[in-house]
């Protein structure tokens, strides 16, 4: 027996699911094994997410990731990856080029950077 769950609260998720797929606009931007997708997120997306999740024991001195800007209109996402205009790792590529889902690291990621994020996460 399978379930889907949808959900915005990423806490409740993780108690409920095996495998998590995080979306944007839609569309996934990452998904994966809940232990990889909680321990080492490697979208912006999905790591501003985790850091706005509140804990019982929050690490004061893990930085909070602020998504700046408005969401923007789903049916009229920005050309590039729907993410650019409030990522704050988007460069010009961002902007033109929409990143495939592919594997890396365990999970399916769609962003064009997510190698580095690779070491910044198991930092
Ligand atoms: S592809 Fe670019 S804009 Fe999209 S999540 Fe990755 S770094 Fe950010």
């Amino acid at each position: 027996t399978a379930y889907v769950f949808i959900s915005h609260n990423l806490a409740v998720v993780r108690h409920v699911a095996d495998h998590v797929m995080v979306m944007y606009l839609g569309r996934p931007v990452e998904m994966g094994p809940k232990e990889d997708i909680y321990t080492r997120p490697l979208h912006p997306y999905t790591q501003a997410l985790l850091s706005a999740t509140p804990t019982i024991h929050p690490d004061p001195d893990k930085p909070k990731i602020k998504i700046v800007g408005e969401l923007p209109n789903p049916l009229n996402p920005p050309s590039g990856c729907a993410f650019h205009k409030r990522c704050p790792y988007a460069t010009e590529r961002c902007s033109t080029e929409e990143p495939a889902l592919r594997p890396l690291d365990n999970r399916q990621v769609a962003c064009h950077y997510a190698e580095q994020f690779i070491v910044i996460s198991r930092a």
